[in-house]
């Protein structure tokens, strides 16, 4: 016998959740049905998002709905119209084998006519949210007065987006003699005073401990600069192929850059935000969900009610303001029983935000070290090579070609033939990650303060302001020596007769060997690596870069937009690049010295 059975269900919902493929009770599921099906009493459930509650609440009023009876019997309040639309969907796969069962989704952004004309003919379950309800209760359209139940869920979101006077107001137009059913994933004061004040002494359930994410999440961290940011979740998606994530921002602003850049850079990706039309938020979800887009850059607003089961990663490109949002996040993975990891990005400075995070989660969250170039590179390939292997042929579609095809190739042998086959992907890869930065600081943020930045070098050059030097002009032969524009510069210290700068230590080799080759206003240019002054802490700024020659500020010689920075570096050398030097010995192919702007 089916377990759903065994729980109180009739045959025909369990066989609706046979189709569903539903074939054992969630947690929630089997403490929550036998409860609502068995007690009148309140209830108050702990219940994380993905655990199954809609079904946890859903099927026991199903299971007690008077078909026969046309009025509004159950009245369920969600913080979102997706979420709403959501449940309306679930409920109506659920009683599909009943016969004269109504649901309907009421919402906000939606021709109000079209929710009118249901609500008039009879619906006995209406899924709305706060707002579109209270309108309609107004317009007498929708009459609680006779419901029988009334579920809450996502209680705290839905007082999080400002819906306590809505709320307090619907509660007002309900009978006393109704089963009130709260579900929420955390219980903040808020959440205990509407629990307080509207509910009969409820019997309380949860499912797992409170406020916990869900057991098979994994929480990681990578630990970058601000600039590297950006860099480091490409990265990520680099060396996660079949990525299909929600990369979580803090503002609707930052939203958009982040899309914007990964869209540019060439991701299947997309934003969610508040700033987009409903027709426009819909078409995004619906692409995301059917999975033509693999990263949905979203607000931790507009991201709610997206119901989608089996997001490899969630990333916090930034971590929320609120440790309960975290949970929220991270509680869009691992769900259904899957796997899921919750990767968080942040800075020296933000680390300390980790920790209430944890002491919420009663988990630990583990440091991972952003992939290299070589890493990403061999999984692009072996991903490259299990395409080939699985790719479907059209035989015959391709049969009158190959005669021809064959014949160009005759000459290549098949070791020859894999490798260049391979190469027409892999070789972009390879050349983008070449030389490609080590993204990682693992600094404490008081060896930052105390030890300066050791992703940096300090060079020594003999050319200062008696030979013209300036900032600009020292870019400007460092951009024309390495032949490169996403070279991280540090301090610049232009003096008398000579100077120092710094560079991305990754660099050293090149600086040395490049720059020791050119002429600067006619004199040879001689480059020594030096060691950092001593309490050079005290001279920074509060950003680290404080006083200098160059303006202070940490800068990078880059505009390439399909570089690690993904367009949002300046070239700092301006129009400055000078023809104050020329290397001495040229290497490169004539004209490649004005090759970049
Ligand atoms: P919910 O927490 O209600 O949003 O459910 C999360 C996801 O789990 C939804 O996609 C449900 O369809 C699915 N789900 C809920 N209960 C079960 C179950 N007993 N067996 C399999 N999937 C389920």
């Amino acid at each position: 016998m089916s377990i759903f059975k065994t729980l109180g269900l009739s045959q025909s919902i369990v066989d609706s959740l046979t189709d569903l493929g539903y074939e054992q009770p969630t947690e929630i599921q089997k403490i929550s049905i036998p409860q609502i099906l068995g007690s009148k009493d309140d209830l108050k459930a702990f219940a994380q998002t993905g655990t199954g509650k809609t079904a946890a609440f859903s099927l026991p009023i199903l299971e007690q709905i008077d078909p026969n009876n046309k009025n509004t019997q159950a009245i369920i309040l969600s913080p979102t119209r997706e979420l709403a639309i959501q449940i309306a969907n679930n409920i109506n796969d659920f009683s599909k084998n009943l016969k004269n069962v109504k649901t309907i989704a009421v919402y906000g952004g939606a021709n109000i006519d079209e929710q009118i004309r249901p609500l008039k003919r009879g619906v006995q379950i209406v899924v709305g949210t706060p707002g579109r309800t209270l309108d309609l209760i107004k317009r007498r359209v929708l009459n609680l007065e006779s419901i029988e139940w009334l579920v809450l869920d996502e209680a705290d979101e839905m007082l999080n987006m400002g819906f306590k006077e809505e709320l307090d107001n619907i509660l007002e137009k309900t009978p006393s003699s109704k089963q009130t059913l709260l579900f929420s994933a955390t219980f903040p004061k808020e959440v205990e005073a509407i629990a307080r004040n509207y509910m009969n002494n409820p019997t309380e359930i949860s499912a797992g401990q409170k406020n916990i994410g869900a057991a098979n999440v994994e929480h990681e961290f990578f630990q970058v600069t601000e600039r590297n940011r950006y860099p480091a979740l490409k990265r990520i998606a680099d060396i996660n192929p079949d990525i299909y994530s929600i990369v979580f921002c803090r503002t609707r602003r930052e939203t958009k850059d982040v899309a914007e850049k990964l869209i540019d850079d060439g991701y299947s990706a997309d934003a969610l935000h508040g700033d987009l039309s409903q027709a426009q938020r819909d078409l995004v979800m619906q692409k995301f969900r059917n999975k033509n887009l693999q990263i949905l850059v979203a607000t931790d607003v507009a991201a709610r009610g997206l119901d989608v089961n089996d997001l490899t990663h969630v990333i916090n490109y930034k971590l929320p303001d609120q440790t309960e949002n975290y949970t929220h996040r991270s509680g869009r993975t691992g769900r259904a029983g899957k796997k899921g990891i919750s990767v968080a990005i942040i800075t020296s400075k933000e680390r300390n935000k980790l920790k209430p995070i944890e002491r919420k989660i009663k988990k630990n969250f583990v440091q991972k070290q952003v992939p290299n170039g070589k890493e990403i590179c061999e999984v692009q390939l072996f991903k490259l090579i299990d395409k080939i292997h699985d790719i479907e042929i059209n035989e015959k579609e391709i049969k009158d070609y190959l005669p021809d095809i064959y014949e160009k190739l005759h000459e290549l042998d098949r070791d020859e033939l894999i490798k260049r086959f391979v190469s027409i992907e892999f070789n972009s890869f390879l050349s983008y990650y070449q030389n490609a930065r080590d993204l990682n600081n693992n600094d404490a943020p008081s060896d930052r303060k105390r030890f300066g930045d050791d992703s940096l070098v300090r060079f020594y050059i003999n050319q200062g302001k008696m030979d013209d030097l300036t900032p600009a002009r020292l870019i400007g032969l460092i951009n024309e020596c390495l032949r490169k524009r996403d070279v991280e510069i540090g301090q610049i210290e232009i003096l008398k007769s000579f100077s120092f700068f710094e560079i991305d230590k990754n660099f050293t080799q090149d600086v040395l060997e490049k720059m020791n080759e050119a002429e600067f206003n006619n004199r040879s240019v001689i480059v020594e690596v030096t060691s950092k002054p001593k309490g050079r802490s005290k001279r920074r700024s509060s950003k680290g870069f404080g006083r200098n020659d160059s303006g202070g500020q940490r800068r990078n010689n880059s505009n390439d937009r399909r570089n690690d920075s993904g367009g949002q570096r300046r070239n700092d050398s301006g129009g400055h690049r000078s023809d104050d030097f020329k290397p001495r010995r040229k290497k490169t192919a004539p004209g490649s010295r004005r090759r970049r702007r």
